[in-house]
């Protein structure tokens, strides 16, 4: 039995199960580090005597690399409260338990790890995993491993081109109207707007603009990374068409510069997550999973 968390900056979701089809889950409000991560301990503790481990895709950024002092730390997120949380060490001195296994990476690693193995992007050893929600991050998973480098990918914060006619100051608190979470992320396109995203209609000239955005970063991921799929979840996807037109931007902006089999059917090269919005815990799932196992 394995626990998995999907650490986010407004919930913990975290479940508990044999499989990842029959997750015990529940939903903890992000509140203090302190709080949060009492609670998250608490749903734990009954298990701890059959757990075999507990795998954590977290908000970020993060610190992943073991030889780090840091390692297991959100580092420099702007959420209050939350910079430099020594999440790892935290969790474990609430569990009370020194040797339970813990496996680490980003929120969106760990939901692309979830496709990977059971969703969009089954037997495919390189593809981008994107979510556009509160947030935009995106996971690479490029020959069958996570790109982790020196830390992981923040593909959300890749500098975008900026629409002419568009003039939002940005979200972004480092790179303002310049990036693509900057540009395009849900709390972006309400302030731009000055209306909720949820209730901006399918055919508001907001999604074209969004789609513009999302095109754009698009380009410079296959540019990257030449995934032979990318995939889309968050909240701000739950748009309905917005898919269709991240398709025909994409294909204005790229020009069809590149030329690989993927390329050639927009249709299955980008695509919503299978697992819904489940791709974060069951890939938090298979990331202790597999650490356990040697995989
Ligand atoms: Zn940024």
């Amino acid at each position: 039995m394995f626990g998995a968390i999907e650490a986010g900056g407004t919930k913990f979701v975290c479940a508990v199960g044999s499989s990842p089809d029959a997750l015990k889950t529940v939903s903890i409000p992000t509140r203090t580090p302190a709080e949060t991560l009492e609670r998250v301990a608490d749903f734990y503790k009954p298990h701890l005597g059959s757990l075999q481990g507990i795998g954590i895709g977290s908000f970020g950024p993060v610190d992943l690399d073991c030889k780090s002092s840091t390692y297991g730390y959100i580092t420099s997120t702007p959420k209050p409260d939350w910079g430099h949380t020594a999440l790892l060490a935290s969790l474990r001195e609430k569990l009370n338990d020194e040797t339970l296994p813990l496996a680490f990476d980003t929120d969106v690693n760990a939901a692309a790890l979830g496709e990977a193995m059971h969703g969009a992007a089954q037997g495919l050893d390189n593809f981008v995993y994107f979510t556009v929600g509160t947030g935009v991050g995106g996971g690479v998973i490029a020959n069958s491993q996570f790109i982790h480098g020196g830390m992981h990918t923040e593909l959300g914060h890749i500098l975008l081109p900026k629409h002419p006619d568009d003039k939002y100051q940005g979200h972004c608190p480092y790179h303002a109207d310049r990036c693509f979470e900057g540009l395009a992320c849900g709390p972006a396109i309400s302030e731009r707007w000055a209306c909720s995203s949820n209730d901006l209609p399918p055919d508001h000239p907001a999604w074209e603009l969004q789609a513009w955005y999302m095109g754009a970063a698009l380009c410079s991921v296959v540019c990257s990374f030449a995934p032979q799929r990318v995939i889309f979840g968050g909240g701000v996807m739950q748009m309905e068409g917005l898919l269709q037109k991240v398709r025909h931007a994409f294909a204005q902006h790229f020009q069809g510069y590149m030329q690989y089999a993927a390329l050639n059917n927009l249709e299955t090269f980008i695509v919503a997550p299978a697992l819904e919005n489940h791709s974060g815990i069951v890939g938090a799932w298979e990331l202790i999973r597999r650490q356990v196992s040697n995989l």
